[in-house]
């Protein structure tokens, strides 16, 4: 899967995108933060077991995205506002994110309705 052509903010919760192939889908932060690839959040195989090393919990924050940085030519990294980072995503595993969480129009039009309240 190529990279996203774009990644915008759309507002305070909400990520969008536009692919190469003229798939557009917008996500939660919050789903993107439950897909977090990383060994704290999806557990590590350790001797042939899933073994996590930190609980889902609900951190203040967590869902608030702060910054996307792009990792070589294969991935982003997420900053979320409760400090957690270690997240890579690939751009498979994004497009994956924006084709199972994306939002339908009437959702986005009440978010934004909520938002902007
Ligand atoms: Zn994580």
């Amino acid at each position: 899967m190529s990279q996203p052509l774009k990644l915008k903010r759309r507002n305070a919760a909400v990520l969008c995108s536009i692919w190469p192939d003229g798939f557009e889908s917008c996500i939660l932060f919050s789903d993107l933060r439950d897909a977090c690839p990383c060994a704290h959040c999806i557990g590590e195989e350790v001797m042939g077991q899933k073994v996590y090393i930190g609980r889902k919990v609900f951190a203040p924050g967590m869902n608030e995205l702060v910054d996307l940085k792009p990792v070589g030519n294969y991935a982003i990294q997420a900053l979320w506002k409760d400090g957690h980072d270690s997240g890579i995503y690939t751009f498979d595993l994004l497009r994956q994110v924006f084709v199972n969480k994306k939002l339908s129009a009437e959702t986005l039009a009440t978010i934004d309705d909520e938002i902007h309240r």
